[in-house]
């Protein structure tokens, strides 16, 4: 895609010996993952990998185009229906997604330092993306021996009941934000209910799952149960979403890639789609809260992960009474953010994974200054390497403003007054998005009266951006369609078969 150059594959290796910045040294692959092993793509090309820290070259990795999908769609067709995984005890799944998380656990610090490398994020956080990913294997091991169907009794001479059964080659595509953990949210349900996986890591980021593919190798998976594909979204991606015999997708990544996404799945077989998509969360303060403390979850909320979080808190709402005391406090903690290189311990802020998303945050900036926003606090790059935004907050805009409706996927929010409930379940609701939101106040009735009246999947209280395993996440509206985690997440992955028995 824009700003990331495709080259030959002649003089890109399988392997390449890796040193990062913080003393990390590693083997990282390069080549597409089909059937347990690494190979060169059928056209023969490759693409760069770039550091958003620095913006300098880190490696080329091999690209999979549509010939290559159709390899790994057939390994991942055979390894479903004829081999060894077909027979499996679902029990066995479990045991091999335990070891995995095992091996995450044993290599905490090689997975943190190549996401910090990768995608820019700082490096504690990076850490607590894989033990992101541990949580979530263990967690769907222990539902592998758990998907049951049940015995409907519905006459005396007729036995009948259900089953939850696989779906078959589950095609899986990922965004750059969070390029392990996606993973993990991906392949755990995936692989527990018993299906076989193509998953697409994004052009941007693929160097952690390609590491992750000698783990799933060493774990014991069969040949073919899950295949990884670096390549672009355009080529690759779409023959996934586009392939006959991939049944089921499951998609994390912008809107207007889901709606291409959903029309690729009606165009050829009518594949199951699930979609994870964007966001414009709202982030609510009632004026009874401790401002220091909501003033650290609204910071978490938006600055996260640089902002790169679909469910990023990017419209802060205060009520009246306290709003100059919040934006004030604010914009003191947003600027004591610790903004920098990814491998420093104290770095809170990394990098913005690219150029391409660096312009575009940029752009919002100067689209919301447009738009007569006042610029509290930031509203500019932060240093002259790599990709780095000051934090940034917005004020004066008014709801149709498109800094106030758009996601800008970066380290920039609104913050707004409100005067009570009604007021703020208007302007709270007031996108086409859904996914997230939050409310912070002292009150219960409010809390729950606010959780009642919000449209989104999530809606946290006196707290923001916190996941767990257990917990179902997706989006109401344009947010999305189905759910991640949870038990809800194997529903996306699993079809019922009913048999009914005639006994007369
Ligand atoms: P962003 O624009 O923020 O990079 P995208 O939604 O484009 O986010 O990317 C998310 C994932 O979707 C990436 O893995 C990307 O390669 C993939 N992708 C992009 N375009 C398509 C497409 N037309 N078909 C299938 N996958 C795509
Ligand atoms: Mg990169």
């Amino acid at each position: 895609m824009a700003g990331i150059a495709q080259v030959s594959g002649a003089d890109t290796p399988l392997f390449t010996k890796l040193k990062l910045p913080n003393g990390v040294e590693y083997e990282q692959p390069l080549g597409l993952f089909i059937n347990n092993e690494f190979t060169v793509g059928k056209a023969n090309k490759a693409f760069e990998v770039h550091s958003p820290s620095t913006g300098k070259l880190i490696t080329n990795v091999h690209e999979a185009q549509a010939a290559d999908v159709d390899i790994a769609v057939d390994a991942a067709t055979r390894a479903f229906e004829e081999g060894p995984w077909s027979k499996l005890p679902p029990s066995e799944r479990g045991v091999l997604l335990n070891k995995l998380a095992d091996l995450f656990e044993q290599n905490v610090t090689t997975l943190a330092s190549i996401e910090a490398l990768d995608n820019g994020k700082a490096i504690q956080l990076a850490r607590g993306d894989i033990a992101g990913c541990i949580g979530c294997f263990r967690y769907y091991a222990g539902w592998a021996d758990k998907i049951h169907g049940k015995v409907m009794d519905v006459s005396s001479d007729t036995f009948c009941y259900t089953k939850q059964e696989p779906i078959g080659v589950c095609g899986q595509i990922i965004p750059w934000n969070f390029p392990l953990l996606m993973f993990a949210w991906k392949i755990g349900p995936a692989i527990a209910a018993g299906n076989t996986v193509v998953m697409k890591p994004a052009e941007q980021t693929p160097l952690g799952a390609l590491f992750v593919a000698t783990l799933i190798k060493e774990a014991g998976f069969p040949p073919g149960v899950i295949n990884i594909l670096p390549g672009f979204g355009r080529d690759a991606g779409d023959a996934i979403a586009h392939h006959m015999k991939v049944k089921k997708i499951a998609f994390t990544g912008s809107t207007l890639v889901g709606r291409t996404i959903m029309k690729a799945a009606a165009e050829s077989n009518l594949k199951k789609v699930t979609l994870e998509l964007g966001g414009k969360s709202p982030n609510i303060v009632f004026d009874d809260v401790d401002i220091d403390r909501a003033v650290e979850w609204i910071n978490f909320g938006i600055y996260y992960n640089s902002g790169e979080v679909c469910s990023a808190g990017s419209r802060v709402y205060v009520q009246e009474g306290i709003y100059d005391k919040v934006v004030a406090a604010f914009k003191k903690r947003a600027s004591a953010n610790v903004v920098g290189n990814p491998f420093d311990e104290n770095t809170f802020q990394g990098a913005q994974v690219s150029k391409v998303q660096h312009e575009r945050i940029l752009n919002y900036i100067d689209i919301g200054r447009k738009e007569g926003a006042t610029v509290e606090v930031g509203g500019e790059a932060h240093g002259t390497e790599g990709y780095f935004i000051k934090p940034t907050i917005l004020s004066n805009v008014g709801l149709n403003a498109r800094v106030m409706q758009e996601e800008i996927f970066g380290p920039v929010c609104t913050i707004a007054k409100f005067t009570d409930i009604d007021d703020v379940i208007k302007q709270g609701n007031g996108t086409n998005y859904g996914l997230a939101s939050a409310v912070h106040t002292k009150s219960l009735n409010t809390a729950i009266e606010v959780a009642n009246r919000l449209k989104a999947g999530t809606v946290w209280v006196n707290c923001y951006n916190s996941f767990h395993a257990a917990l179902p996440f997706g989006g109401y509206g344009e947010s999305g369609i189905g759910r991640e985690l949870g038990k809800e997440a194997l529903k996306n992955y699993t079809q019922v078969k009913t048999v009914n028995i005639n006994l007369a």
